[in-house]
């Protein structure tokens, strides 16, 4: 036998009935997305690598050392597997043009790629859906999205989960509130790791960000940028929080809170989890009112936020999380070959009025006994099997057995009148 080849590591193979509940999740998010009249965007997997250089900023973890980056052998360009979307979907917005008649709401699902230690929840192709408002200045906007988070939470049933939120204000608030904290962490310089003295001077507020326990309380400790923000981001961060006070959404304001991604402004939000360990941000997000300048395009504000959905699945595998597993409406016994044209004329016009039928198929041994058929049709889940038995053909007629409510029942139904009865086999759920 040739030597196996097994998937790469960190990238995961999703299989049913595991990727059931990826699609019961995705066709959550389409529905809530569309209520909130977020339009659906899809870029290239693959950019210029200068585009997350530029857009996600040189000092951070994703950039100094997350990225799939390479050279492309055909022409030399260097191209970079996404890590994140915002950055595509702002050179995307940019390369059409697309804010020219204003501002616009979007939303993205998609894999990831980062170069991280694979452990539960941390993947290195993993998947985010993302919502992203362009072209709106507001507050209201803001809190839109956060509205629109906690609204897909409802929808999944995904209970445990807070949300943080803090304001990195403007350059010249940071710029302040930098030099206080260059100073801090210099006084304590002998508490920093080395990618905390790595950032001392190139970007000590992503110090905050810090996964190491052990510099807690230097961290606690250091200068807070929403004591640094002006009477303008304060309104901007006032505007946020009242909208959020009136809807009932409740949120802790973390100093500490700075996004990962250097293009951050003004509010910055996450909503975490307890229950995931380290991996504990479920959704996170925040305003890059800068960043369309920075990848070349005209000046517009800009919010949004992405989701890790593998985290979200675990999070809603954590807490029980019921979801409706997939099962055929129907499971076509038919105990003999000769049989499959009609069965699978009369299948046709079932799967055409919408019902869900799964067939059984023959082997390379002949279509297997009643008994090993009807074993198939109860592990397939299916609430009814149609027996397409030779005395039965015989009359124009299939047998519909059902075999879950009043398991045993059997009706006689004509072939020539599918129509009639076939939109009887279907589950509610087959019917949405
Ligand atoms: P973390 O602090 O956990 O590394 P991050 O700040 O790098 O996260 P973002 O870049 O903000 O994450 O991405 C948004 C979301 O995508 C995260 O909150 C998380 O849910 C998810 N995510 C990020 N990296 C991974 C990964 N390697 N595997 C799985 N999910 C991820
Ligand atoms: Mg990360």
């Amino acid at each position: 036998m040739a030597e196996k080849i097994s998937a790469v590591k960190g990238m995961n193979d999703i299989l049913p009935p595991e990727s059931a509940r990826w699609e019961w999740l995705e066709g959550i998010v389409r529905e809530q997305m569309a209520r909130h009249a977020y339009r659906n965007i899809r870029t290239p997997i693959l950019e210029h690598t200068a585009l997350f250089v530029r857009g996600i900023g040189e000092v951070t973890d994703i950039v100094e050392k997350e990225m799939y980056s390479f050279e492309d052998r055909l022409n030399g360009e260097q191209l970079t597997l996404r890590p994140e979307n915002t950055a595509s979907v702002v050179r995307a917005v940019t390369e059409h043009s697309y804010l020219y008649d204003g501002p616009k709401r979007l939303w993205y699902t998609g894999p990831m790629f980062r170069h991280e230690r694979p452990q539960r929840g941390r993947y290195r192709q993993f998947h985010q859906i993302g919502a992203e408002a362009l072209g709106f200045a507001g507050p209201d906007v803001d809190a839109e999205l956060i509205l629109l988070a906690a609204s897909l939470w409802k929808a999944l049933g995904l209970t445990d989960v807070r949300l943080e939120i803090n304001s990195l204000g403007q350059p010249a608030e940071r710029a302040a509130h930098r030099a206080q904290l260059i100073a801090h962490f210099e006084r304590h310089a002998d508490k920093l790791d080395e990618d905390g003295k790595r950032r001392l001077h190139s970007n000590p507020l992503r110090i905050l960000d810090t996964k190491n326990a052990a510099m807690k309380d230097v961290v606690e400790a250091a200068p807070k940028l929403l004591d640094f923000l002006g009477e303008a981001s304060l309104a901007h961060f006032d505007g946020l929080r009242a909208i959020l006070d009136a809807n009932g959404i409740a949120y802790t304001i973390n100093p500490r809170l700075v996004r990962g991604l250097d293009y951050y402004n003004l509010s910055v939000f996450e909503f975490v989890t307890d229950r995931l360990g380290a991996q504990g941000t479920v959704c996170a997000g925040g305003r890059y009112d800068d960043l369309i300048v920075q990848i070349g395009g005209k000046a517009a504000p800009a919010v949004g936020w992405a989701m890790g959905v593998e985290r979200v699945l675990a999070l809603l595998e954590e807490q029980g999380t019921a979801f409706p597993a997939p099962a055929p409406d129907a499971f076509a016994v038919v105990p003999d070959a000769s049989a499959m044209p009609v069965v699978l004329h009369t299948l046709t016009k079932l799967r055409d009025m919408g019902v869900q039928v799964q067939m059984h198929a023959g082997g390379p041994d002949g279509q297997g006994s009643f008994k090993s058929q009807f074993k198939r049709a109860d592990a397939s889940g299916a609430r009814h099997a149609l027996i397409f038995g030779a005395d039965e053909l015989a009359r124009g007629e299939v047998t519909v057995k059902s075999l879950r409510d009043g398991a045993g029942a059997q009706l006689a139904r004509p072939l020539a009148e599918v129509a009639a009865w076939g939109p009887s086999l279907q589950s509610a759920a087959s019917q949405d």
